[in-house]
């Protein structure tokens, strides 16, 4: 806020008529500016002075004072939003950070239990292989489908099922047995 922006801002500023930005800027450039601070002391003693006289209220024995207090009020009215509003980022922050270290921390678990497990179940393998070997004919083969492959029917074709049926079956000696 320029010095020219300021003291066109004072007579809004003791009306009250500024918005909240526009009011901190302006505070912030009269706590800096001992040029505008004594124009603004100026105006506020005088329209301030009037209203409490044309409204019959006792007159304020400080101006300088009350207008000091003004301008520290909404300064810290101000650093607390602000402080507010860092704290809430720091909260959120806080809360995403360990959130991310929970989510990292059990993803690590989880592989580390499946590398553990790999490993155990490699170890018992060998320990299997290491301790019974001796006591049995391990092989790759299984033995059970390989027999019943072997002890599998051949399968005739459908003449040689007609030939095996015609020897069994002779047809043409029974009628001639009958004809005796
Ligand atoms: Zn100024």
């Amino acid at each position: 806020m320029t010095c020219l922006e300021a003291q066109s801002n004072i007579m809004a500023f003791v009306d009250k008529k500024l918005d909240d930005d526009r009011t901190k800027d302006f505070v912030r450039h009269m706590k800096h500016c001992d040029n505008c601070a004594e124009e603004l002391e100026i105006y506020y003693t005088l329209i301030v002075g009037m209203r409490q006289l044309d409204n019959n209220e006792e007159l304020s024995h400080d101006f300088k004072k009350d207008l000091h207090d003004e301008l520290t009020r909404i300064e810290n009215r101000a650093k607390n939003a602000k402080r507010f509003k860092l704290s809430t980022f720091g909260i959120v922050f806080t809360a995403a950070v360990i959130g991310f270290f929970l989510f990292y921390s059990s993803v690590l678990n989880k592989v580390y239990t499946i590398e553990q497990n790999i490993i155990k179940a490699e170890q018992g393998d060998y320990y299997f292989y290491n301790h019974f070997s001796k006591y049995i004919d391990i092989t790759t083969d299984d033995v059970i489908v390989r027999s019943k492959e072997m002890n599998k029917p051949i399968e005739k074709s459908f003449y040689q099922k007609i030939h095996s049926y015609n020897i069994t079956h002779p047809v043409w000696t029974d009628i001639s047995y009958e004809e005796e």
